[in-house]
């Protein structure tokens, strides 16, 4: 049974509701709707120009409307009169297959086929800058070796006291907030989830860093690598199947405590890593994290070359604890929703197809990675990473051609606005175009 927004409303008194959806480049867009006119907007959605996102729309095409999921309500913490609602797209009666959470809906349904759902967990690394996003906001963060920094972090204390408490009320049960391997980097955690789920906390957890953040007078940004010389925003994700309550992917007294479906479904990513980096590390600033040098702290912690291992942080994949792995290649500008698509869909190519991932490595990949001239690389850049999504007959057939066409198409045109003003090298500074439109991915 749906839930009644108009009736929910009444009891928690929430006076507005942002009815929201994320387009293919992440951008968050929503419209305030008064109470008194949600009936309607939960039945027929609320109606957006698709030409006015980045959705590879016309300005001819028809209206397209956002019919929220009360399953997905959130109650602002910080702004209780204020409901926020994932939505899922639509235009002339049908779904809008190139958007993002129809796309990963898509795929939760093929995986759903199997008696299986996939269970995951985000962690989202953000700096706290100034607000022009000229520098990190905290002067005395200068340690070359910052991470887990005792006093930086306590110095944002009343911050992350403010998102954590959210959490706790939120039920998502956080469990630990620390400084990262950058100055002014930090991240936190809260429990896994279904991946539809994580998917939509992990949009409003950038909504709600962002927004808290302005409140105490600074700035969040999950930009990839805003800071040459300094560790970039990851986005890991650690990824389970389950079959009700039982763990798929778990076998007790395995090395890695992996089953075979698992490593079926980490072949699977492992084949499609380098299309699937246009979804994992959709910026043009993206390619200054992966491939990178080390940074000021000695490492980058992020990967090269697309290998996986025990509980090692130098591969592309880490398997931390049995019955899960962690795949660290994403980054603080991936679409919440196009992360657990494109796992999904590579993982479950894997699953059909019995993909072998071969041996897991144990060596430090940022020191011995001349020892394994065979390993594939991670593309060395978005226009590389492009064209691998577009000659991937696997992955178009997977979300279908026209929408990973809607996909490359946008994306080519954000490269040629770049390529009129700058050229990208890695090894010159952030440009100022990839600031001004990056900092807010
Ligand atoms: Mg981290």
């Amino acid at each position: 049974m749906s839930k009644n927004l108009s009736k929910i409303a009444k009891a928690k008194k929430i006076k507005y509701f942002l009815i929201s959806f994320v387009d293919l480049f992440g951008v968050l867009r929503s419209k305030l709707v008064p109470t008194r006119a949600i009936d309607e907007m939960q039945k027929n959605g609320a109606g957006f120009a698709g030409f006015a996102t980045w959705l590879d729309m016309t300005p001819a095409d028809t209206d397209m409307f956002a019919i929220p999921d009360p399953h997905s309500l959130i109650q602002l913490p910080w702004n209780k009169e204020v409901g926020w609602l994932a939505s899922d797209l639509w235009m002339s009666g049908k779904p809008v297959k190139a958007s993002p959470r129809v796309m990963l809906k898509e795929q939760i349904k093929k995986l759903n086929t199997k008696n299986l759902t996939m269970k995951s967990g985000v962690e989202c690394e953000y700096f706290l800058i100034t607000q022009d996003g000229k520098k990190i906001a905290d002067e005395r963060d200068t340690q070359s070796k910052p991470c887990y920094d005792q006093s930086a972090l306590m110095r944002r204390y009343d911050l992350i006291k403010e998102i954590c408490d959210s959490m706790i009320e939120l039920d998502w049960n956080p469990y630990q907030n620390d400084h990262e391997d950058a100055n002014g980097q930090f991240e936190m955690n809260w429990d896994y989830s279904d991946c539809l789920t994580t998917a939509d906390r992990h949009v409003f957890f950038k909504f709600m860093v962002k927004s808290l953040a302005e409140k105490h007078g600074l700035r969040a940004t999950f930009m990839p690598k805003p800071f040459q010389n300094l560790t970039g925003n990851g986005c890991h994700a650690h990824i389970s199947l389950w079959e009700g309550k039982q763990n798929k992917f778990l076998e007790n007294g395995e090395k890695l405590g992996l089953s075979k479906t698992a490593y079926n479904f980490l072949g699977g990513i492992m084949k499609f890593a380098q299309p699937l980096t246009a979804f994992f590390n959709p910026a043009i600033n993206s390619y200054r994290r992966i491939n990178a040098p080390p940074t000021k702290s000695g490492a980058s912690w992020s990967p090269s070359s697309i290998s996986y291992s025990g509980n090692n942080r130098t591969h592309m994949i880490r398997v931390p604890d049995p019955g899960r792995f962690e795949l660290r290649l994403m980054d603080g500008a991936t679409n919440p929703y196009l992360l657990q698509a494109g796992v999904l869909a590579a993982g479950i190519y894997g699953l059909v197809n019995k993909i072998d991932p071969g041996e897991p490595l144990s060596c430090n990949m940022y020191t011995d990675y001349k020892k394994y001239p065979d390993l594939k690389k991670l593309p060395d850049s978005i226009e590389d990473s492009l064209d691998e999504l577009n000659n991937s007959k696997e992955i178009k057939e997977a979300f279908g051609e026209d929408v990973i066409n809607s996909f490359v198409k946008l994306k080519k045109m954000e490269i040629e606005e770049f390529n009129k003003e700058e050229n990208f090298d890695k090894k010159k500074e952030v440009t100022s175009w990839e600031k001004e439109n990056t900092l807010d991915c």
